[in-house]
This record gives structure tokens, sequence and C-alpha cells, in this order.
């Protein structure tokens, strides 16, 4: 899939390119060809307004249309120009040797040069070559309006432009290769982050779905036992039966905080997990959590302590922080043994608020430390999921304190115990002090 859209984006940016190359090669073409004629016709306008023609150009030194054998004695029979004299209406009295009828300005060009009282240009071919002519009205008071036409071969021009042709041709095709490869080279790196991305959906499909199949097998296997007892009208006369409504229970609890979990990331993805902060006290947040927890502490035979200042105020989404304590919270009481503690604290620290959650768990070895955050990952399978675990709480956690422009890192000894620290901003106008936890306690 990832191929054919490289390919194709190649394919379109060569395109563009050679567009793009083959526009600017006809601009290139055609504005240098129309400098080359415009400066053709000023050299020939030149040439016209000399002396000899525009005072006298009845005496120029030329001959008559019977004498084209022989060359003309004004300037004309130099430089390869050559010039024809004619009336009005293109009866020529006058033409050096080396031109002839097809040389000359057609008799429209020239009715109209006549009827505008003015100079006209045109290429004229004759022998094989082109030719550049310049037809001028000479109207001098006193005698019969003459027309003065001037050329000369544009072979040179020609053959210049021509050779640009050629250049602008090979610069094309030759770009062909290069815009290939660029394009190419370009479509993968385009192509990096949206296949980067594509490979993490893929992944956490198939992880959802690996992670769905346990459930959903515990479910059915104990709903067909129940269903067998209740055909046979033994249902509720084994204890089994108790512990296969508890599996139920417990595994469809799993699966609503799974289904859940994955869709906050679902909405995290498509950027549609926006916060709506407002100013609150982290302390009080604390606090709360940790009256919450407090059952659930006591039945592990754990010790939560809560040592949060609640002078420490934040720019937050209430419900949000609420959930990212209560994952570290309960982390923190899943996996430490009954007889440890946990510590929950919020203080100022280094004009940040700072939240930390410790334990005296069983830690978590430091090569897998890095992977913490990643979706799905858990330490310890087994143990994880006989605590109701989904690897999911630290990547949503992570997101939500990103989401609140603060950081999320985790410290861990194996054996020892773990602390998660997170980082937020103060609210502004705490900032401006940076008194010790007691004396923001006392303010309050
Ligand atoms: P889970 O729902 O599995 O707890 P989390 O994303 O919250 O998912 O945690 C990922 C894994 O990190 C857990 O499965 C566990 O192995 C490990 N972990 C998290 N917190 C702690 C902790 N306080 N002590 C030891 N291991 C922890």
């Amino acid at each position: 899939m990832f191929n054919t859209a490289r390919w194709r984006l190649t394919v379109v940016f060569t395109g563009v390119v050679v567009v793009l190359l083959l526009v600017a090669g006809i601009a290139i073409y055609f504005t240098t060809s129309s400098l080359i004629y415009r400066r053709v016709d000023a050299e020939l306008a030149d040439k016209a307004q000399t002396e000899l023609f525009l005072t006298d150009p009845g005496d120029h030194g030329g001959h008559g249309p019977d004498d084209h054998g022989a060359p003309p004695t004004g300037q004309f029979d130099q430089g390869g120009y050559f010039y024809a004299v004619s009336d009005t209406s293109g009866n020529v009295s006058s033409m050096s040797y080396d031109a002839d009828d097809n040389s000359l300005v057609s008799a429209n060009t020239l009715a109209a040069a006549v009827k505008n009282g003015s100079a006209v240009q045109q290429t004229t071919s004759a022998n094989g070559e082109d030719q550049r002519v310049y037809a001028l009205l000479v109207d001098h008071p006193g005698q019969s309006a003459q027309v003065l036409q001037i050329g000369r071969s544009i072979d040179s021009e020609q053959g210049a432009l021509s050779e640009l042709r050629t250049i602008l041709l090979v610069t094309i095709i030759g770009s062909i290769i290069p815009a290939l490869t660029g394009g190419y080279l370009l479509s993968g790196r385009a192509l990096r982050p949206i296949r980067t991305s594509v490979d993490a959906q893929r992944a956490f499909v198939a992880d959802a779905s690996h992670e769905l199949r346990t459930p959903v097998a515990v479910v059915k296997t104990n709903a067909e036992l129940l269903v067998k007892h209740l055909q046979s009208g033994k249902l509720g006369q084994s204890p089994n039966d108790a512990l296969a409504i508890e599996d139920i229970l417990g595994e469809t609890d799993r699966m609503a905080k799974l289904v859940s979990q994955m869709l906050t990331l679902a909405q995290v993805d498509a950027g549609q997990q926006t916060i709506a902060p407002s100013p609150m006290s982290l302390g009080e947040l604390a606090d709360e959590v940790g009256r919450s927890m407090r059952a659930l502490a006591d039945a592990k035979q754990l010790t939560l302590d809560v040592r949060a200042d609640p002078a420490v105020w934040v720019e937050g989404q209430r419900d949000r922080l609420r959930e990212v304590l209560v994952t570290l919270v309960d982390n923190a009481i899943k996996y430490t043994d009954a007889g440890g503690r946990v510590v929950l604290a919020v203080e100022r620290r280094h004009r940040k608020a700072v939240v930390t959650v410790s334990d005296t768990g069983a830690g978590i070895p430091s090569d897998s430390l890095k992977h913490i955050f990643e979706r799905f990952y858990r330490v310890d399978k087994a143990r994880t999921r006989d605590e109701g675990g989904t690897g999911l709480g630290l990547a949503i956690a992570r997101h939500m304190v990103a989401a609140h422009g603060g950081d999320i890192r985790i410290d861990s000894d194996v054996g020892k115990g773990t602390r998660i620290t997170i980082e937020l901003r103060l609210l502004a106008h705490e900032v401006t002090t940076d008194e010790p936890l007691s004396q923001s306690s006392a303010a309050n």
C-alpha cells in the first residue's frame, strides 16, 4: 500500500517538475526569440534611418528593377543587407542585387504600413533562407511617397535559437531521472510519519484484539458451564457456579475498563482529547483521591499516606488529572505487597507543582522502564492480569499530563519500590513567590 502510494507520489512529483521545466523552457525560448528579433528590427531600423536614404531616397546609388545583377554602391552592399525602394503600391523602382521579390514584405503588410504611415517588420523567405525585412514609408514634401525596405538573413539568429531549443530539450529530458530519484526520496520521507502512525494503529488493534480474546473466552466458558448446570437442573448446587459468576463479572469489568481506555486513546490519536483547563488546587484533588483510594489500600493492608499542600494550584482539567492520580495510586497499591507503604505527595518545587506517587513495592527492572509508558506494555503479564491491569493506564496518564503541558517520569529500584513524578506549571500568580511548603499551607 505504501509502495504504491510512494510510486504515485514520485510520478506526480516528476510530472510537476517536468511541466514546470517545460513552461519555464517555453517562456525562456519565446522571451529570447522575441529579444533577438527586437534587436534585429532595431538594427534594421537604424540602417533605414541612414542619411543616404532619408535625405534622397531616389538617389541611393541603387539600380532599377532591370539592374538586379549589379551591386549597389550604397552601404547596403556591405554586411549582408539587401534593400528595395518601391512606390506605395509595391512597384519596385530600385532593388539591391541580392534581393528578389520573395525577400520583400507582402502586399498586405506594405498596404498596412502605408495606411498607418509607419514602419512594419516581417519575416520573409527566399531561396530557402529566412530574412527579416523592415519597411519604412518615406514621405518627403514635394515628392511622391516611397517605401524603403531593408532586410537581412536571420540564419545566425535562427541557428542560435535552434541551439537554445536543443539545450532546453536536453535539460528537460535530463531532469527526469533526478526528478524521479528526488521524488522517490522525498515521498519516502513524507510517508514515513504516516507509515509509523499506521503501523502503531495496526499494532494497537492487534494488541487490543489479543487483550479482549482472553476475557471473552473466560466469559464464554463460564457462561457455558452455567447453562449446562441450568439444563441439568443443578444450577447453584456447585460452589463453582458462584466462582463462574464472579469470573464473568470480573472479566466484564476488565473488558469495560479496557474498552473505555481504548476509546480514550483513540480520541487522543484523533486529537479529540483536548482539555478545558481552569484554576484548581492540586493539593485538594490529591486529598480527595487519597480518601477514595483508602479502602483499597486498607483491603491490601497497605499504608496510604497523603502529603498534599492545598496551596498548590494549577491550571488543569480536574476530572482528567483525577484520572491520572487514581491510575498512579491504583498501580502503587496493585504492585505493592501487604505491609508496604504508598505515599501521594503534592508540593511546590522550583516554581513547579510536583506530584509524586511512591511505593515500597516490587519495583520495575531498568530495561522495562523505557517501555513503561508504551501501550499494552506490562512488566509481569501474569501478575498484571491477576491484578486486573490492562497496560494502558500509564500510556493514558502520559498523554493527559502532556496535554496539560507537564512532564511525567518514573524511577524504580527492583525490590525497593517505584516513584512516579509529575511536574505541572503552577498557576500564573502562584509563581511570583517560591515559599516553602509550610508557609504556603499556613497562608491557607
Ligand atoms: P496496568 O493497567 O497494567 O497497571 P499501566 O499502564 O498502569 O497498566 O502500567 C503498566 C505496567 O507498569 C504494569 O503492568 C506494571 O507491570 C508496571 N507498573 C506500573 N506501576 C507500577 C508500580 N507502581 N510498581 C511496579 N510496577 C508498576
